[in-house]
C-alpha cells in the first residue's frame, strides 16, 4: 500500500466527517470504520505502519460500495475512489487466494469479458437456456437451489440474453436523422450491456440518430475495464483502456457516448488511469474530454426530439375513464382528473458521483407529454448493486435495497427508471422483494424515451 497509494490524497482529508451522512455503509451501521472518514484514516494507519492490513481491515474496504457519494461532499476535494482502487490493487497482489478463485477470476477478467466474441457466445448459451425450456425445468426441478439465495435471486430478474449485440444488428455507422448533423458520436457498447441488454443499445443509437449526431460504433472497441479496476485487477484495466482509445481515436469521433454510467465513470477516468505512462497519458486526456452520457450529449449538443407518451396517454385515458366510471355515481365526470403517468428516477451513482450528470435525465425526462415526474427520496444514494456487490455482500446489499424501496413505494410511480444496467437489475429485483410488480416496472431510461419518441 506504500507503493500504489497517493500519500498527499490521504493527507487531503482533514477529518471533517462531512462525507457521514451521505455514505450508505455508514447510514446502515453507524460505525465510524464503516465510513469514508473512517477508511481513509485505516489507510493511513497501515502506510504509516500502524496497523496491519489485516482481515478486519479488508472487511471494511470490501463493505464498502465504491458508489463515491462521499466526494462530491467533500470540502476538500478527496478522491475517494482512486484511493479505494489503489488500495484494492495493493491487496489483490498480496491476496493468496485458493487455486479455483484465481482460475475462476483470470477467466472473468482476461477471457470473458475483455473478449467481446466470447461474451456474445456466453450470450447465445444464456439465451438458449431462456428459451428452450431448461429455465423452466431449472427453476420448477429445484436445481437452483444449488447456488446461493443472492444468485437464484439475480437469475430470476436476468433480462433476455442475445448474441446479437449492436453491431449485429445495424452495423458499424448509422447517418444522423435530418438536417446537419450535430456530430460524430462514437457509441460505446459496453461488454455485459452488449449481452443482456443489446435491445438498449439500439435504441441509444436510434436516440443519437434522431437528436441529430452520426453515430460511430467501433467493433475492435472492448470492455471498459470498471470491473477490473474496482477489482483490483489494475494493469488488465490499463490495457483494456489502450485498445479502447485506439478503436475510437481511430474512427475519428467528436464525443464518445454510453449509456451505462458504472462505464462512463471509468471512461471518463482513463486519464487518470494512464497518468504514469508517457506513452499514453496525453491519449488517455484526449479520451476522457470527449467522454459523454447519453442523456447528457442530447441536453448539451444535441437537437432534443419530440416525446410523447402515447401509451401513457391511452393509460391516462384509461385510467380516467375509470376513474370517471367509479366517480359517476357520485359526482359528474367532469371533476375527475385525469391522471397522468408517473415516472422517477434512480441515479446510477457512478453517472452522478463521477460524471457528474444528474440534471441532463432528469431535464431528458420533463420534455416528454403526459407524465409526471416525482423526484425519489435518497435518489442520489446507492442501491446497494455497485458492479458485483450484491453477490459478494448479498447482507448489507439487500439491506440497502430494501431501504430505498420504501421511498419508490412513496412515489406512486408506474415507472421507476435508471441510467445504468446494474442499477436496472437491481431495481428488478428490489420491486419483486417489496411485491410492487403489479404497479410499476423499472426500465432504462433510454427505452423509456424511445418508445416515446414522436414518430
Ligand atoms: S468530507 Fe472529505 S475531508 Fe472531510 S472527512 Fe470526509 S473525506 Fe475527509
Ligand atoms: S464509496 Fe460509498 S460506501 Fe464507500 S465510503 Fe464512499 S460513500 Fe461510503
Amino acid at each position: 500500500m506504500k507503493l500504489t497509494l497517493s500519500y498527499d490524497e490521504l493527507t487531503n482529508c482533514m477529518r471533517c466527517g462531512f462525507c457521514q451522512p451521505a455514505c450508505p455503509t455508514f447510514q446502515e451501521t453507524g460505525i465510524e470504520a464503516a465510513s469514508p472518514r473512517g477508511r481513509i484514516a485505516l489507510m493511513k494507519a497501515v502506510v504509516d505502519g500502524m496497523m496491519d492490513p489485516d482481515e478486519s481491515f479488508q472487511a471494511q474496504m470490501d463493505l464498502c460500495l465504491g458508489c463515491r457519494a462521499c466526494e462530491p461532499v467533500c470540502p476538500a476535494d478527496v478522491q475517494y475512489g482512486h484511493l479505494l482502487e489503489q488500495t484494492r490493487d495493493a491487496i489483490e497482489r498480496h491476496e493468496p487466494r485458493r487455486w479455483w478463485v484465481r482460475a475462476l477470476r483470470r477467466t472473468a477478467f482476461r477471457q470473458l469479458f475483455p473478449q467481446q466474441r466470447r461474451m456474445r457466445k456466453v450470450g447465445g448459451v444464456l439465451a438458449f437456456y431462456q428459451r428452450s425450456g431448461l429455465r423452466r425445468f431449472a427453476r420448477k426441478s429445484g436445481a437452483l437451489r444449488m447456488f446461493p439465495p443472492s444468485m437464484r435471486e439475480m437469475e430470476s430478474i436476468l433480462p433476455d440474453a442475445s448474441s446479437q449485440g449492436v453491431v449485429e444488428r445495424l452495423g458499424t455507422h448509422v447517418p444522423a436523422t435530418g438536417g446537419r448533423p450535430a456530430g460524430k458520436a462514437g457509441m460505446f457498447r459496453g461488454c455485459i450491456m452488449d449481452v443482456l441488454f443489446a435491445e438498449t443499445n439500439v435504441n441509444t443509437v436510434k436516440l443519437l440518430t434522431e437528436a441529430g449526431f452520426d453515430v460511430v460504433i467501433p467493433d475492435t472497441q472492448n470492455c471498459c475495464g470498471a470491473l477490473h479496476a474496482h477489482s483490483g485487477e489494475m494493469e488488465q484495466a490499463k490495457e483494456l483502456a489502450k485498445r479502447n482509445i485506439r478503436a475510437f481515436r481511430d474512427a475519428g469521433v467528436d464525443y464518445i457516448v454510453s449509456n451505462a454510467g458504472g462505464c462512463g465513470a471509468l471512461l471518463i477516468e482513463y486519464d487518470h488511469l494512464l497518468r504514469d505512462d508517457p506513452e499514453w497519458a496525453e491519449l488517455g486526456a484526449w479520451f476522457a474530454a470527449r467522454v459523454k452520457d447519453v442523456s447528457q450529449i442530447i441536453m448539451e449538443k444535441g437537437r432534443i426530439p419530440k416525446f410523447a407518451d402515447a401509451a401513457g396517454e391511452s393509460a391516462v385515458e384509461g385510467r380516467a375513464a375509470a376513474s370517471n366510471e367509479a366517480a359517476a355515481a357520485t359526482a359528474p365526470p367532469a371533476a375527475a382528473p385525469p391522471s397522468p403517468t408517473i415516472v422517477t428516477y434512480q441515479d446510477s451513482c457512478h453517472l452522478r458521483n463521477v460524471m457528474r450528470v444528474g440534471n441532463a435525465p432528469r431535464d431528458l425526462m420533463s420534455r416528454v407529454e403526459g407524465i409526471r415526474f416525482v423526484e425519489l427520496a435518497g435518489a442520489d444514494t446507492c442501491c446497494g448493486s455497485a458492479g458485483i456487490y450484491n453477490l459478494l455482500q448479498p447482507q448489507m446489499s439487500t439491506q440497502i435495497l430494501d431501504h430505498k424501496m420504501e421511498h419508490v413505494a412513496d412515489t406512486g410511480a408506474h415507472y421507476l427508471l435508471t441510467s445504468n444496467p446494474g442499477c436496472l437489475l437491481q431495481m428488478k429485483l428490489g420491486i419483486e422483494r417489496a411485491k410492487l410488480g403489479e404497479r410499476m416496472q423499472a426500465v432504462h431510461i433510454v427505452d423509456f424515451l424511445y418508445d416515446r419518441l414522436s414518430k
